[in-house]
């Protein structure tokens, strides 16, 4: 469900999600309402898993006033598990209440995005390393799941090494416990990204880098490692084979085996 907010107060170079929030904080009520309305619409048998995203941050309460939360988590009765976005910064006590209220297992999804540590820096992101693993661990220590967020193509990056950093972050969020990690290729759109391209900082990822990032991961088995194939009509790649090698994406999202499907012969792109 995405429900409109209150602006995330960060500035990541990536994102653009500020295009769907509103002007001011949330009003009281407004996400319950918002909720409710959508639940409204979902015909039975409802999914396992609620994914509540409001393109900020859950436990900022300027996102989400406080006194929201209780008829949240009752309309969110109905599922067994919840997922909802933070930033590393705003996971605390705020996490713990809010699992507290819920019927089903609270799972918090993060966005690391890169270790590389120059282009880290360099996301304007505000998130330090040792932050995230803290974070990670707080959600352990108190058995709240974890999602993990990964760039392929985070600017700064060399292009040559895009894939081996992707590699790189995902196993360190899957070694910080994370039971469920999204590749997500940088997309531009936003203007900055744009700005960083034309300064021969961004390359932006193609089909094919995506594809080879999600088969590298093929030996993580502590987590589950899907691509994120939302646009990826955008990503550029052989018009050629694209279909197929969708299509292989989307078999490797939904199978948990460490055997890839068979590679895309194609001589346009071979
Ligand atoms: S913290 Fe998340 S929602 Fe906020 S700007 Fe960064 S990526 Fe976007
Ligand atoms: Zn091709």
């Amino acid at each position: 469900m995405f429900l409109a907010g209150a602006e995330c107060p960060y500035t990541c170079s990536f994102c653009d999600l500020w295009r769907w929030t509103l002007d001011g904080p949330t009003p009281p009520g407004a996400l319950p309402a918002q909720l409710s309305r959508a639940l409204e619409s979902l015909a039975p048998p409802l999914p396992h898993r609620l994914k509540l995203y409001n393109a900020s941050n859950f436990f900022d309460r300027r996102a989400v006033p406080a006194e929201d939360l209780p008829r949240i988590a009752e309309l969110a009765a109905p599922f067994a598990a919840v997922t909802v976005e933070s930033h590393a910064n705003t996971i605390g006590p705020s996490t713990l209440e809010f699992a507290a209220l819920l019927s089903g297992k609270l799972e918090v999804a993060v966005g690391l995005e890169t270790v590389h540590p120059v282009a880290a820096a360099h996301l304007n992101k505000k998130l330090e390393l040792d932050r995230f693993d803290r974070a990670a661990g707080f959600l352990a220590e108190h058995d709240i799941d974890l999602r993990v967020f990964v760039l392929l193509g985070a600017p700064y990056v060399p292009v040559e090494e895009s894939i081996e950093w992707t590699l790189r972050t995902v196993e360190y969020a899957a070694g910080l416990g994370a039971g469920r990690i999204a590749v997500i290729p940088v997309r531009g759109g936003n203007g900055e990204i744009e700005r960083l391209q034309h300064l021969g900082a961004f390359v932006p990822p193609t089909l094919a880098q995506l594809e080879h990032a999600l088969e590298q991961c093929r030996g993580i088995r502590s987590a589950v490692v899907t691509a994120d194939l939302w646009d990826i009509e955008r990503l550029p790649g052989c018009e050629s084979c694209r279909p197929q090698r969708v299509a292989r994406i989307q078999s490797m999202n939904l199978s948990p085996s460490p055997e890839a499907p068979a590679p895309i012969p194609c001589s346009a792109c071979a």
